[in-house]
């Protein structure tokens, strides 16, 4: 088997997939609506993306035998998570083709080397700093001040991060943080946080979404606009700053790219996921071709999809915060008020246990206009008592 050559694998072949949640689930719908078979490594016998492939190994992800089953299988790995262990991309690069590559993934998985690739290709971050030891509390530029102190790997979801005022502030954030590898960024005042998705296949060609306009709420992410309310000039330069860092890291699969803008207009790129995201949900329903179709034709050296955007849309996230009532005792939504509104697609993800902060499911509210796409988003959170978006 010969992995590097750009000989396109056409459907009816076996692909691989590195984890198993909702990315992966819908990573597999999109390969299975284009006539592949999914293979799908994972640990948990109800992955989500396990209930919806062919074939599922229920093994750690640093198994060596479940590695080497799924490299013999599948002429093509993808991943959908960022923290897969680079070693079994590297296992598993021995035997397939792997995509995105086990040396883009770990750029990523580090927020310290993910900054400094970023400045190297003239991409722009927020001014920041190492924080490891006592010394480089010590040392610290006061002009950082106030920051957040995020861990370097790990961190999702607003987790592993602490904002921080002063140095006795940042000696206490690092001791509750562990005394791990840091990075204390500097507090930016932002005015929105948008992201692009991109796509890159091995033959170099590279898209991108519209830029989606995102609203988090404790930390996780719960509206997206898509395209963003921002200029013209702003989304063009977003979206060529997500090209331009997928073709210096010769990246194959799809990839996020978090931005902010600043309230003087500036862009700064926040952090990478080497993966689709959940801000690209609405992809699937807005654009000719969605992220997870971007993903397949990447990963099989097929010509990329039409990423234009033929509706307007507004994703809500659905936690299983909403399984829950004001005292507590838990209920199942009523499904039946979301599909009442027929511009509403409902995704619900099969997790079998709905937990706060956990995420079951998303609704793209569709339109013809942005308005009329958002109309639909505040009546159905009014029908099922999604919090709704701020910024409307
Ligand atoms: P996720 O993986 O869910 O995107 P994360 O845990 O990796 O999140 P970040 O994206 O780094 O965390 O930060 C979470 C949020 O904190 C951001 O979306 C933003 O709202 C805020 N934030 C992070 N860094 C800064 C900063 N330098 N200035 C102002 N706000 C920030
Ligand atoms: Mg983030």
């Amino acid at each position: 088997r010969n992995t590097m050559t750009h000989e396109p694998i056409l459907p009816g072949a076996w692909l691989g997939l590195l984890g198993g949640g909702q990315l992966g689930r819908m990573f597999a719908q999109a390969a299975a609506t284009l006539g592949y078979r999914v293979c799908v490594l994972e640990k948990d016998p109800h992955a989500p993306a396990a209930a919806v492939s062919e074939m599922h190994l229920c093994a750690a992800y640093t198994d060596r035998s479940a590695l080497e089953k799924l490299g013999e299988k599948c002429l093509s790995v993808t991943t959908e998570f960022e923290n897969v262990p680079a070693d079994s991309l590297e296992i598993l690069a021995e035997m397939t083709k792997v995509s995105p590559a086990a040396k883009a993934v770990s750029i990523t998985q580090d927020r310290l080397d993910e900054k400094s690739f970023l400045s190297s290709i003239g991409a722009p971050v927020a001014p920041h700093c190492l924080i490891a030891s006592a010394q480089d509390i010590e040392n610290v530029d006061e002009n950082l001040f106030p920051g957040i102190l995020k861990t370097a790997r790990l961190g999702y979801d607003g987790k592993g991060q602490i904002r921080v005022k002063n140095k006795a502030e940042l000696t206490e954030a690092f001791n509750t943080l562990g005394r791990v590898k840091c990075v204390l960024e500097k507090m930016l005042p932002l005015w929105r946080e948008v992201s692009v998705i991109s796509a890159r296949n091995a033959m170099g060609e590279a898209t991108t979404f519209p830029v989606s306009e995102n609203e988090h709420r404790d930390g996780i992410l719960a509206v997206s606009i898509m395209p963003a309310r921002i200029s013209q000039e702003q989304a063009d330069k977003a979206r060529s700053i997500a090209k331009h860092i997928v073709n210096s890291l010769d990246y194959v699969g799809v990839l996020c790219v978090e931005f902010f803008i600043l309230e003087n207009g500036e862009i700064i790129v926040n952090e990478l996921a080497p993966r689709p995201h959940n801000s690209g949900h609405a992809t699937i329903e807005g654009c000719i071709s969605s992220q997870y179709d971007q993903q397949v034709r990447a990963m099989t050296n097929m010509p990329l999809g039409d990423t234009t955007q033929i509706q307007y849309t507004v994703m809500l996230n659905i936690l299983g915060n909403l399984w829950f009532k004001p005292d507590g005792n838990k209920f199942e939504p009523d499904w039946d008020k979301v599909l009442a509104f027929p511009h509403a697609k409902l995704h619900l993800y099969g997790k079998l246990d709905a937990r706060k902060g956990r995420k079951m499911g998303h609704i793209t509210c569709v339109g013809s206009t942005p308005e009329e796409a958002m109309k639909c988003a505040l009546q159905v959170c009014d029908a099922i008592g999604l919090p709704k978006p701020e910024h409307i």
